[in-house]
């Protein structure tokens, strides 16, 4: 496939960029979406990206929640935008999980690229034109591994500190939230 044929993407963290990191993910009927959520996606959707959640949740693999929590929070969170994204990957794996099926190291859970590249090559996308919005350095490292550009949501400054991936992760900006992320891509070249 030609370049010019290929799509761009804004690859999306789910908790600490959508909606709040409340360190309880696999509760449902606690869903609010960050500031600026809906008119950024919004923004980005008409500015011809497609929108992509890449999100760990190892919870699923720990037992501590089902993998039909995972569909509930993205019915709210549709519900509450208004409208649908083009595509949700999840990683359920932890290799300390109690989960056995789902207990080991896998390609997808980020600071690993997989979900990543799984979702350019489904949705033929050029990850050179694309951009990652992450509150973890491990979602930096993960863009990085891609090919894909990495904004960081610095909406939990102090777990962000506290990862290691820090020291080898290059951010392309650094923004106080998902409308500032936002404004940095659409004004880019
Ligand atoms: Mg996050
Ligand atoms: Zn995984």
């Amino acid at each position: 496939m030609e370049g010019s044929e290929l799509s761009r993407a804004i690859f999306l963290d789910r908790d600490g960029v959508i909606i709040e990191d409340t360190g309880h993910p696999g509760d449902a009927e606690e869903i609010h979406l960050l500031p600026g959520v809906t008119e950024s996606l919004t923004k980005l959707r008409d500015s011809g990206y497609l929108l992509l959640v890449v999100s760990n949740q190892a919870g699923i693999a720990k037992g501590l929640f089902g993998q039909e929590v995972l569909g509930q929070i993205e019915r709210e969170i549709v519900s509450l935008m208004g409208f649908d994204l083009d595509g949700w990957y999840y990683c359920p794996h932890h290799p300390e999980g109690q989960i056995e099926e789902l207990k080991r190291y896998c390609d997808c859970r980020k600071p690993k690229p997989g979900m990543l590249l799984q979702a350019i090559e489904e949705h033929h996308i050029d990850p050179a034109k694309s951009f990652m919005f992450g509150n973890m350095w491990h979602d930096v490292l993960a863009a990085n591994r891609a090919g894909v550009k990495a904004v960081l949501v610095d909406s939990t400054p102090e777990k962000a500190l506290a990862d290691p991936c820090k020291e080898i992760a290059t951010a392309w900006a650094t923004a106080h939230g998902i409308a500032e992320a936002t404004a940095a891509v659409l004004s880019s070249p």
